[in-house]
């Protein structure tokens, strides 16, 4: 007899699940039997992956920076598929700039869509959640979160208040028994990361600094995503994941044993 898909009966709320991290990750709680809310500015692409992936999803266009259109997407998830388990908060801007350089109104912006979005469909789903028994909610931080970078000033902010925020609420929800958890990307090709794949050196620097030697994919992220939301991770809670080929696990000096290997190569 054929197992249970292990997100079977489960209904998940995906926001930016119409591209990258996000639309990779609703192809897979799919394919683990989950039913999905997809929630996103882009609504023809949340349509066109809805329509693709039939009757187990929705889209929602919203701008997840509004408490009053977030609150719509939990009433619309429990009006159509009567439960929230999973709640994977993963849309996220980012705006380049040292902090002279950034607007009041980026960073504004940057902590309405990266930190403060998460509190608002925390504040409105987990009562649901905790009266259906219990869930899990993910959150899309960033190595970002976990260490500075350069001109990056507001989303080190709320990628880093995100993780804190994490561990917040898995505190005050796990006798409610919600898990929650942040996973941290490394680098990632997607339409945010092209700036940075489409710039020859900047892709090169990237590929010299992870110890993989590679940017990562979507589907290594929502294989992560899928495995938090499953019982698998009953016991983790609290946890902020890299997701990252290595790159956060070193101290920031270069790789000396490479540099001159290659500089021995270039002599010979
Ligand atoms: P992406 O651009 O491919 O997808 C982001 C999605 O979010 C898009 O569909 C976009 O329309 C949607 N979105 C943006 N603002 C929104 C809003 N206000 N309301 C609703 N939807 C909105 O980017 P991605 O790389 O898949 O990014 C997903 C998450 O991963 C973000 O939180 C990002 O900060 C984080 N992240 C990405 C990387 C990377 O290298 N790609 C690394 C670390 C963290």
């Amino acid at each position: 007899m054929a197992s249970a898909l292990r997100l079977s009966g489960k209904v998940a709320v995906v926001t930016g699940g119409a591209n990258g991290i996000g639309e990779a990750s609703v192809r897979r709680l799919v394919a683990d039997g989950a039913r999905v809310v997809i929630v996103d500015l882009d609504i023809d692409s949340a349509e066109a992956l809805s329509k693709e992936l039939g009757q187990q999803t929705r889209s929602i266009q919203v701008d997840v920076g509004d408490f009053v259109q977030v609150e719509q997407v939990v009433t619309y998830t429990i009006e159509t598929f009567e439960r929230i388990d999973i709640l994977f908060n993963n849309a996220g801007l980012g705006v380049s700039g040292t902090t002279p350089e950034i607007s009041p109104d980026d960073w504004q912006r940057v902590m309405d869509i990266s930190l403060n979005s998460v509190f608002y469909s925390c504040r409105v789903a987990i009562p649901h959640m905790a009266a259906g028994g219990g869930g899990c909610v993910i959150n899309t931080s960033s190595i970002s979160g976990v260490r500075g970078d350069y001109a990056l000033a507001a989303y080190n902010a709320a990628k880093a208040g995100l993780i804190n925020y994490t561990r917040a609420l898995a505190l005050d929800h796990a006798q409610d028994s919600i898990r929650v958890n942040a996973i941290c990307p490394g680098y990632i090709e997607t339409q945010m990361s092209v700036p940075f794949s489409q710039h020859p050196a900047i892709r090169d620097a990237f590929q010299y600094a992870i110890p993989m030697g590679r940017a990562g994919n979507p589907e290594e992220i929502s294989g992560v995503v899928s495995f938090l939301a499953s019982d698998d991770a009953s016991y983790i809670t609290g946890q902020a994941i890299a997701v990252d080929g290595g790159l956060s696990a070193g101290s920031g000096i270069p790789n000396i044993p490479r540099i001159a290997r290659e500089a021995r190569s270039s002599a010979n």
